[in-house]
């Protein structure tokens, strides 16, 4: 089963930079709703594609929510598909099909004091987080963002225009590679001490996230004060609805499956398993999960409107909290161990390795 896409038209395309392009996307009062989004969510866009029929691949909102607008920010990956053919491509008055808001690298209050770290185009989800809490919060933002060099900067003059207008609650510290070097976790350190009971929250390419993480459990940051967003591509095809993906992509999807050493072994337990959800302030109950499919599968089929977006194990969408039971997951790309052992589960891969099962979507 898939999530219903939709087709929104292309308004605006800005250049932020030489390789990065934000894109705003007209939404109609009909899908106002259904595209309502909370800062530091993403859309997951189908690249048309020759190939495979389409490229499935997330991208964070950079707009706020407060703003009415939809913009996501597309930096050229090199020897990338879908991020170069976005900036190659896309103009004001096309369209492409996405699937509606989704994610949860999301703030849960907005007056709390915020440390973001942006990293390249990481500062995209960071941003929207930013613009979003000085306008509808009252504490301090910190942001320290890393880039390259100054030509590859996105958002310098937005970042100044915040700065200038919230002397008293924003700072923004740009790290520039081409003057300091790479960041290191002891200068990472040495800054994030300074905030040791902000609330922090961390994208950008997996060795600064790395670096960030570091010095961010050095310094004793609890994990509910701890996250971060992983920019991966996604390996299958969330819109379901493409008659065939190519021999290649459902190749690589497969080769992925068993290339993880991580991932848990197959679950044993088979049904029936009784199965209670939380979602949304409602209590559903069933008894009759037999364990022949993964548990979003099963809740899809039973009418509850779970969460999801990738299905693949490659972005936390579906994330829950178990409450009682266990589950095994087929696929996990984006949890960590930390994650694990609190208690938090895809359920897109979730196969049940105990006989009841208690999860909640509210932790
Ligand atoms: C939650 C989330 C948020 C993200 N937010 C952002 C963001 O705000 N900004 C941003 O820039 N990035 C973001 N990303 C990363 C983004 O989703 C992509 O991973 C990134 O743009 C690189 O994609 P790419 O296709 O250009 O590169 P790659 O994925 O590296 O492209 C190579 C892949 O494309 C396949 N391919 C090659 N040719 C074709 C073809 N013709 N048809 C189909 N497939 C082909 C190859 O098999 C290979 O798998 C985010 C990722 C996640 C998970």
């Amino acid at each position: 089963m898939a999530i219903e896409s939709h087709v929104l038209t292309v308004v605006d395309v800005i250049e932020e930079t030489a390789d990065a392009h934000s894109i705003v996307f007209d939404v109609p009062d009909e899908l106002r709703e259904t595209f309502a989004y909370t800062a530091g969510q993403f859309l997951t866009v189908a690249v048309p594609s020759d190939q495979t029929g389409l490229a499935a691949r997330c991208y964070s909102l950079s707009s706020a929510p407060h703003s009415g607008r939809h913009q996501i920010t597309v930096k050229r990956t090199v020897d990338g598909y879908a991020s170069n053919w976005i900036c190659d491509n896309l103009r004001a008055g096309d369209t492409l099909r996405m699937l509606p808001p989704s994610g949860i690298f999301t703030p849960k209050s907005l007056d709390v004091d915020l440390l973001l770290f942006g990293g390249g185009s990481g500062i995209t989800p960071v941003i929207s987080i930013a613009r979003t809490a000085l306008e509808k919060g009252s504490r301090k933002v910190v942001l320290f963002y890393a880039n390259r060099d100054e030509q590859s900067v996105i958002f310098r003059s937005e970042l100044a225009a915040l700065s200038s207008a919230h002397p008293d609650r924003f700072v923004v510290v740009h790290w520039l590679e081409s003057v300091q070097g790479l960041p290191s976790t002891e200068q990472l350190t040495a800054f994030a001490a300074y905030f040791t009971d902000y609330t922090a929250f961390v994208c950008g390419p997996a060795p600064y996230m790395k670096a960030v993480t570091d010095s961010l459990k050095a310094l004793g940051f609890p994990r509910d004060r701890r996250h971060q967003e992983k920019f991966v591509s996604l390996g299958g095809n969330p819109f379901g609805d493409v008659e065939e993906m190519s021999a290649a992509a459902a190749t690589l999807a497969e080769a992925d499956d068993h290339d993880d050493s991580d991932d848990e072994a197959p679950s044993a337990v088979t049904g029936p398993i009784t199965v209670e959800v939380e979602l949304d302030g409602e209590h559903y109950s069933f008894d009759d999960w037999q364990g022949d499919k993964p548990l979003l599968e099963f809740l899809e089929e039973k009418g509850v409107d779970a969460p999801f977006s990738c299905r693949a194990g490659q972005c936390s969408a579906c994330a829950c909290l178990v409450l009682e039971g266990e589950v095994t997951m087929k696929h996990n790309e984006i949890l960590e161990a930390e994650d694990l052992s609190e208690g938090i589960r895809l359920v897109c891969q979730s196969m049940p390795a105990s006989e009841k099962l208690r999860i909640t979507y509210n932790g």
